[in-house]
């Protein structure tokens, strides 16, 4: 598609999982808890200030052509529609931040809980001293740095199994471990979603079960994404058509099964500098905010050098 110079402009995207309340102990795996919410409103005061904050459906008009982003287009993200969403989007309203969350339709208005936080869960509350999961070297749980290390390698192998496998892996690390303790539903309802959309958030779709894409068979990968579809449109009466690649594993067959079904773009989890026109929609960079982001520290990591130096480092070491 050609794209006139000028409407070939930069957007920014940001990606939160969790926004917590600092004064309660959280559940689940801290990596994923993005900011206190006194954190985000002091992140969110400084992109309304300096940012012009868009919605997903002028992002899509962007896309289209339609019409162009304004100068220093920013869009908030959040993944996976954890319930603590609730915490955050006061403060997106006070300061007119627009979000689009992307859930995974397994999980609202259930009590499933995702994987990754039985784990942490699991691995932090243990009273055993030491794992040894199949397949897997033995580890050290004797301290907190110990079973930190334990959490992020476990992590790293789960994520890329195919559900069986993991299944058996979790299983085999519940016998060992003990059983985590139990929680109420995480996710936000279909209901919850329905009013959050009635007063202006965006929901997109982030697969059913939320697999590594390239983890699936083709027949999975098609039935991942149109369930997902087809929950959305059903539950949620519209289509948002913005997709999120579940742990940022982009497979490059997900691009056409989602055009065919109207999406006009999908988010990846790196930083880089999305120049619409220019980069595939079906790659658009975002950047991860976590707990050790400061507002100058968002600030930095938000200007073009550093993002280009990112890109630049990435390449160097081939990914
Ligand atoms: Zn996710």
């Amino acid at each position: 598609m050609a794209w006139p110079e000028a409407a070939a402009r930069d957007l920014r995207v940001l990606v939160y999982h969790r926004v917590y309340d600092a004064h309660t102990p959280g559940r689940g795996d801290p990596h994923l808890w993005s900011a206190t919410s006194e954190a985000f409103a002091a992140q969110m005061a400084f992109i309304a200030r300096h940012f012009a904050p868009v919605t997903a459906w002028q992002v899509a008009d962007a896309l289209a052509g339609v019409a162009p982003l304004p100068p220093r287009a920013i869009l908030v993200t959040f993944d996976d529609g954890y319930r603590d969403f609730l915490t955050a989007w006061p403060i997106l309203k006070r300061f007119g931040v627009p979000a689009l969350v992307f859930v995974p339709t397994a999980f609202p208005g259930t009590a499933r809980r995702f994987w990754w936080d039985e784990l942490y869960e699991m691995v932090a509350t243990t009273a055993a001293r030491g794992v040894q999961a199949p397949g897997l070297p033995a580890m050290g749980l004797r301290d907190a740095q110990e079973r930190w290390r334990a959490v992020r390698r476990l992590n790293r192998v789960i994520k890329g199994l195919r559900a069986q496998e993991r299944e058996a892996l979790m299983d085999a690390l519940r016998d060992r471990l003990g059983e985590a303790r139990a929680v109420q539903a995480e996710v936000l309802s279909w209901d919850d979603l329905r009013g959050l959309a009635a007063e202006g958030l965006a929901v997109g779709a982030h697969t059913v079960t939320h697999p590594a894409l390239p983890s699936l068979t083709a027949e999975e990968l098609h039935a991942e994404i149109e369930t997902a579809h087809a929950d959305l449109t059903r539950e949620m009466g519209h289509l948002l058509p913005f997709f999120a690649y579940p742990y940022g594993l982009v497979d490059e067959r997900a691009a056409p099964v989602l055009r065919a079904l109207g999406y006009v773009g999908a988010f990846i989890s790196l930083l880089g500098r999305n120049r619409l026109g220019r980069r595939s929609p079906f790659l658009l960079y975002r950047q991860s905010v976590d707990r050790r982001h400061s507002v100058p520290a968002l600030a930095a990591s938000m200007t073009a050098p550093y993002v280009d130096l990112r890109e630049v480092w990435r390449l160097l070491r081939g990914r």
